[in-house]
């Protein structure tokens, strides 16, 4: 990964950057954070290798479940600032460590991925305002979604185990 570089401009503050993603601190009222491509992207790429950290047995809004009692830190940290959408472009796939790309995603693009598809019940939900076609609106985890919902989603191994167990 290319070293961390401070920027600003007139509308966005440039807090991280890497190769082929970078963040962007946008600098309005709601102080709203986005992780946006630095490259263009086709569906299904390999993204951007991870790695995770501290993993705890106590979720905060940060991190990656990835069993009952266990959940990860992403490493590097700016990885936290990818929002939500519930028709997200990127998958966080907790197995191997990648984020994949789920449609073609041109650089400027914002990502986003669906975070029930790793968070089986979240520590805090929040009202969702991704502006989707099939927004959910409370976003509580996969617990909180229709399970033919959530299985036109790619879900991470540890949701998929929930569903069938939920059966
Ligand atoms: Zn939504």
């Amino acid at each position: 990964m290319d070293q961390l570089i401070l920027s600003k401009d007139l509308h966005w503050e440039k807090v991280a950057i890497c190769e082929k993603v970078f963040l962007l601190k946008k600098a309005n009222e709601n102080n709203a954070h986005g992780l946006f491509a630095n490259k263009n992207f086709k569906k299904g790429d390999k993204m951007f290798q991870f790695k995770a950290k501290n993993i705890v047995s106590k979720p905060t809004y940060l991190t990656v479940q990835i069993d009952d009692n266990k959940h990860f830190s992403l490493d590097p940290d700016f990885l936290q600032y990818m929002n939500h959408s519930c028709d997200p472009n990127v998958f966080l796939n907790s197995k191997d460590l990648t984020l994949t790309a789920l449609k073609s995603i041109n650089k400027g693009d914002e990502l986003s991925f669906f975070y029930p598809s790793s968070e089986w019940d979240m520590e805090q939900p929040f009202i969702c305002n991704c502006g989707a076609l099939q927004c959910h609106r409370y976003i509580a985890g996969a617990h909180a979604i229709k399970s033919e919902v959530l299985e036109k989603y790619t879900l991470n191994e540890y949701i998929k185990r929930k569903l069938s167990e939920s059966r």
